[in-house]
């Protein structure tokens, strides 16, 4: 086990994940990571080699767009630099292969941070609120909803914002039905984010979204190659709170009820659809410890 993962886990009073080795087993890719191009740790090629060597058959490369200067968010030239080398990358990996994406900003008002154009030349894009967390519920609903609604969202990344060790950040305050019901409505998967310090949604939330009839994406939005085999910690709680696994994104091929169709290059949407409807095969556990 990394150290820092022992240390979150000391931190957290608890095991990180008991069970979701089933789900997990099922999964093919990873949907949410990032380089050292914004805030990651690592070059491309080290992040696409080892989701390789887990036995991945792809991942998304989605780093951070251009208003989160913290994190070194690309601009649109530097993304339509990283698009040319990850396709030269794609020229020596077959059948692996590294989708393009973004984790892009949602604005105040809901809009997304980066070119619509070049939105649409991506496999996959996360939309993620990183800024003003704090704005007053009925405006956070509104900006969220707005987000999610955007045919060219694909994934509503870390939905609340919540850290969960060390001193902490509370959730943001939105409708959540409002919400996956958007989410829903649009096939935007929600995120079940595997991050130690966040697993978000929390327990309470993800149930809600799995009433709502939303698909899910189990990302490990890993900064490090180490990180991509925290997908497990989502999974268990995927598992304990009923999410159905053909309503999560496992395979490339659109196998599952939901993946990614390699087929549609070019096409700004390439989350295939899941059959609407509650579950059949839910795939409930014990509550297992750690944060709600
Ligand atoms: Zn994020
Ligand atoms: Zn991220």
């Amino acid at each position: 086990m990394p150290g820092y993962l022992e240390r979150l886990e000391g931190e957290a009073g608890d095991p990180l994940a008991e069970g979701g080795a089933e789900l997990r087993a099922l999964l093919r890719g990873d949907c949410h990571l990032h380089s050292d191009w914004s805030d990651g740790g690592s070059p491309i090629e080290e992040m696409g080699r080892a989701a390789q060597a887990l036995g991945h058959e792809w991942a998304v490369l989605t780093d951070h767009s251009p208003r989160l200067t913290i994190a070194r968010g690309l601009s649109p030239e530097r993304l339509r630099e990283q698009l040319d080398v990850v396709a030269d990358l794609n020229t020596r990996w077959a059948p692996f292969r590294l989708l393009t994406g973004i984790e892009c900003d949602i604005l105040d008002d809901g809009s997304l941070d980066q070119e619509p154009e070049l939105l649409d030349r991506l496999d996959v894009v996360v939309v993620s609120v990183h800024s003003k967390l704090r704005m007053d519920a009925a405006a956070m609903t509104r900006r969220m909803v707005a987000a999610v609604s955007n045919p060219r969202a694909d994934i509503l990344g870390h939905c609340t914002g919540r850290l969960v060790t060390g001193r902490g950040r509370p959730e943001s305050q939105f409708d959540a039905d409002e919400v996956f019901a958007a989410c829903a409505a649009a096939d935007t998967a929600v995120e079940i984010n595997s991050r130690p310090e966040r697993l978000d949604p929390p327990r309470r939330l993800l149930r809600r979204a799995v009433d709502a009839g939303v698909l899910f994406s189990v990302d490990t939005d890993a900064h490090a190659p180490g990180q991509l085999d925290w997908q497990v910690f989502g999974c268990a709680r995927a598992e304990e709170c009923g999410v159905p696994a053909e309503r999560v994104e496992h395979d490339l091929d659109g196998g599952g009820a939901a993946g990614l169709d390699p087929s549609e290059p070019g096409q700004s949407h390439r989350l295939t659809v899941a059959p609407r409807g509650r579950s059949t095969g839910c795939l409930r556990r014990p509550r297992a410890p750690g944060p709600a």
